[in-house]
C-alpha cells in the first residue's frame, strides 16, 4: 500500500475553495493598497500596525528552512502547535467516523483537539519503559485510523522514542499520517526528521518555538510535511494567523540561533544538577532519564508534595493521576536560583 494523500484528506476539503485574501492577488510590497479596507493614516499604537500581514509568513519561512534543512514550501507556521494539532485533525477525520491513535502517556492537546472535534480517539499505552508497543499499535490501526500521535521526547516522560520502533509504525501506516511531535528536540542529542520529510510523506513533524527559542508567549508553532500537505493546511487555516507582530519579532531575531544553543546547554546543565540533587532525598523514589527540559519524578507521596510547593509558591505540575506515572511530578528545569529554592523547600518537607 503506498500513501496517497488525497485519500487520507476528508473529500469536502479537498473540493473546498479558499478564502481568497486581498494580498493573495498581489505579492508586492510597492503600490497604493486600496484593497483591504486598512486605515491608511497609521495606528493607534506608536509603530504602525495598520496593514495586514504576510497570510503565509515567506520571509520567515524562508530563513527558517535554511536552519531547519527543508524547503520554505514545507513550512506551516501556526498560533502555537496547537493550530497544527487542530487542522491536521479536522483535515483529515470525519467527526463520529474516524479515529486517531494516541500514546499516553503524553501531551494533553491531541486528545483535548480531537474530542472538540468529535472524533474518537484509541489510547495504546505506553510500556513501562515509556517505549512504543509497536505491536499494539499496529493492531489498533483499522479503516478509519487516520492519524497517529508520537511524541518525541515525550511529554510528560521526558524520553526519547525509539527511531526504529517510529521507522516501522510510519512504514505500515501508509493509510494515514503519523505525526511527530519534537516539541523537545532541541534539548535531544536525536536528530530531527525533517531532513528526511521526502522519504516519508505520511509524516508531519511538529516543533515550536515556546521551549528552547524561549518565545511562548509570542504562540508560534511549527509543522514540517510534504508540500501538498501544507498547501491543504494553508487552505482550512485561518488567513492571517501569523500576526505582524510576531513576524516582524521572528524576522528581526531568527538568526539568534546562539540564544537556542546557549539555553539547551545551560538547562541541560541544570537539569543533570537538579536529578542529582533528587537522589539525595529520601522523598523521591525514582527519576525517569529526560532528554528535554523537565524532569519526571516520582516521590512517596506526590500530592502532599505538590501541595506543600504550592503552599511555598513554587509550583510543579502534579502528573499523579496521569497513567504509569503513579506518584510522579513533572518538574520544568529553572534557572540555578530557582532549582535552589525548589531544592530547598523539598529538603524542608523531607525533614519534617
Ligand atoms: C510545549 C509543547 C508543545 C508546544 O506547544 P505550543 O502550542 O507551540 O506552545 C507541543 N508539543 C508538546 C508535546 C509540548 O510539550
Amino acid at each position: 500500500m503506498k500513501f496517497e494523500l488525497e485519500k487520507v484528506v476528508r473529500p469536502h476539503i479537498l473540493n473546498l475553495a479558499p478564502y481568497s485574501s486581498a494580498r493573495d492577488e498581489y505579492t508586492g510590497k510597492e503600490g497604493v493598497f486600496l484593497d483591504a479596507n486598512e486605515n491608511p493614516l497609521g495606528s493607534a499604537t506608536p509603530e504602525n500596525w495598520n496593514r495586514y500581514p504576510d497570510p503565509y509568513q515567506w520571509t520567515i519561512k524562508e530563513k527558517l528552512a535554511a536552519i531547519k534543512g527543508c524547503r520554505p514550501s514545507q513550512i506551516f507556521l501556526g498560533n502555537g502547535s496547537d493550530e497544527p494539532i487542530d487542522l491536521i485533525i479536522r483535515l483529515t477525520c470525519e467527526p463520529k467516523e474516524d479515529n486517531i491513535i494516541i500514546l499516553p502517556p503524553t501531551y494533553g492537546m491531541y486528545e483535548v483537539s480531537a474530542s472538540v472535534n468529535n472524533v474518537e480517539i484509541q489510547k495504546i499505552a505506553l510500556k513501562p519503559d515509556f517505549q512504543l508497543d509497536v505491536e499494539a499499535i499496529l493492531a489498533a490501526i483499522n479503516p478509519k485510523t487516520k492519524l497517529i500521535f508520537i511524541c518525541s521526547p515525550n511529554n510528560p516522560t521526558g524520553n526519547v522514542i525509539d527511531r526504529q520502533a517510529i521507522l516501522t509504525i510510519i512504514e505500515n501506516f501508509q493509510q494515514g499520517i503519523v505525526i511527530l511531535d519534537e516539541a523537545y528536540n532541541d534539548f535531544a542529542d536525536e536528530p530531527s526528521f525533517i531532513p528526511e520529510l521526502d522519504s516519508f510523506p505520511n509524516v508531519m513533524v511538529l516543533q515550536t518555538f515556546s521551549k528552547a527559542w524561549g518565545l511562548a508567549s509570542l504562540r508560534l508553532g511549527m509543522a514540517f510535511a510534504g508540500e501538498e500537505l501544507v498547501k491543504l493546511l494553508n487552505k482550512i487555516k485561518y488567513p492571517y494567523n501569523i500576526n505582524g507582530l510576531t513576524q516582524k519579532l521572528l524576522i528581526e531575531n531568527i538568526s539568534n540561533t546562539q540564544f537556542v544553543v546557549d539555553s539547551v546547554k545551560t538547562l541541560n546543565e541544570n537539569r543533570n544538577w537538579l536529578a542529582e540533587e533528587l537522589t539525595k532525598l529520601p522523598i523521591v523514589t525514582h527519576i525517569f532519564p529526560s532528554d528535554a527540559n523537565f524532569l519526571l519524578v516520582q516521590f512517596t507521596e506526590a500530592k502532599a508534595i505538590f501541595d506543600y510547593l504550592i503552599e511555598n509558591k513554587t509550583i510543579v505540575r502534579d502528573r499523579s493521576k496521569v497513567m504509569l506515572c503513579d506518584n510522579s511530578l513533572r518538574i520544568s528545569v529553572g534557572t540555578v536560583e530557582e532549582n535552589v529554592i525548589l531544592m530547598d523547600f523539598l529538603k524542608e518537607y523531607a525533614s519534617k
